[in-house]
């Protein structure tokens, strides 16, 4: 019996009760990894993190993290983890949360030597908060303060096709995903002096035709890969389109995770949480692995209540090549996020 016996108890994180520490020796790429994406919220969750994330090769991360924070996880990891300004979503229901005070917070971290300053307009967000939209006064307002402090922008636009079909099916309010990147594509021109990296794919990793030609319109784009779950079911649809998209693009598709690190997490569930987001890319990534992800996925019984809640994506590696592992993984977010982000040509 020992041999069906997983090697790790099984749970919503590690549906195949896979040693995570032994997998990460198991995996080729020995290059190091930028992951430019993630939300790690004080020092304790960052301790936490760097145990999963080293043992996968993460060498160096953004987060979005409380401006407050910031100066006890820079004294306590110094350049490992650098920041993307966000406003303070525990005060969400005060009235200024999202004007004056997050005009002051972009401030605040521009003077912390804050470089990236995110722009969170998720259909959602009209759920969440009044102005949260991409081209709004305050948002415009803000972007105007972020630009001038030296800063690029880091942006959420549209969401999975599955929401699209679930939770947004009221279009009139929530709008459709075509309506999102048209906003999207004119601020990206409004701010054309501005680099921007739109965070999961550009919210369409579901359609790469349409991302090439987002790339192709605007140079001042780049994307980020995070949202494990989301990129793992969609690209996984297409793998040999998403290798030939990223050496297409060098530099312009930066490696993210979108690892939520909190000191909350409880204790049997935190190393697995952060461990499994890396197993779970690095094999999209770098084998051609064909079977199933290791994470629920609730999306999959969302748009299909016939599967089981706990059902998991089919994972499908894309076997990138050296080059290209090198470019996604730590190039492009050297040359864009430290290096000062000059285009590719
Ligand atoms: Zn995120």
């Amino acid at each position: 019996m020992s041999s069906t016996q997983p090697a790790s108890p099984i749970n919503d994180n590690n549906r195949l009760g896979l040693d995570y520490r032994a997998e990460a020796e198991r995996l080729p790429w020995r290059g190091g990894i930028w992951d430019v994406h993630t939300h790690i919220a004080d020092p304790a969750a960052a301790e936490r993190y760097f145990e999963a994330a080293s043992l996968y090769g993460v060498e160096r991360v953004w987060t979005m993290t409380q401006l407050e924070q910031v100066d006890a996880i820079r004294d306590a990891f110094g350049d490992r983890i650098a920041f993307i300004a966000v406003p303070n979503y525990e005060a969400k229901d005060e009235p200024d949360t999202f004007t004056t005070d997050w005009l002051r917070r972009i401030e605040g971290f521009a003077k912390k030597g804050c470089k990236v300053c995110k722009f969170w307009a998720a259909p959602r967000g009209v759920d969440f908060a009044p102005g949260l939209a991409l081209d709004s006064p305050v948002r415009r307002e803000g972007m105007r303060l972020a630009r001038d402090a030296g800063m690029m922008f880091m942006t959420h636009v549209a969401d999975p096709d599955t929401w699209f079909a679930t939770r947004y099916q009221d279009s009139a309010k929530y709008g459709t995903k075509a309506e999102h990147h048209a906003v999207f594509e004119r601020m990206l021109d409004e701010f054309g002096d501005v680099t921007w990296i739109a965070a999961h794919m550009a919210g369409n990793p579901e359609d790469l035709d349409h991302l090439q030609g987002l790339l192709d319109r605007h140079a001042n784009l780049y994307l980020d890969t995070s949202a494990t779950k989301w990129m793992v079911r969609e690209l996984s649809k297409h793998p040999g389109e998403f290798l030939a998209f990223c050496k297409r693009n060098p530099g312009r598709v930066l490696f993210g995770s979108d690892v939520v690190a909190s000191p909350n997490d409880p204790d049997e569930r935190w190393f697995d949480l952060y461990a499994s987001r890396y197993w779970a890319l690095r094999t999209l990534y770098e084998t051609g692995y064909d079977g199933p992800s290791p994470i629920v996925d609730p999306d999959i019984a969302m748009v299909d209540p016939t599967q089981a809640e706990d059902s998991t994506a089919r994972l499908c590696g894309a076997g990138f090549d050296e080059g290209t592992l090198r470019w996604v993984y730590r190039d492009a977010a050297k040359r864009v996020l430290v290096d000062g982000g000059s285009p590719v040509s």
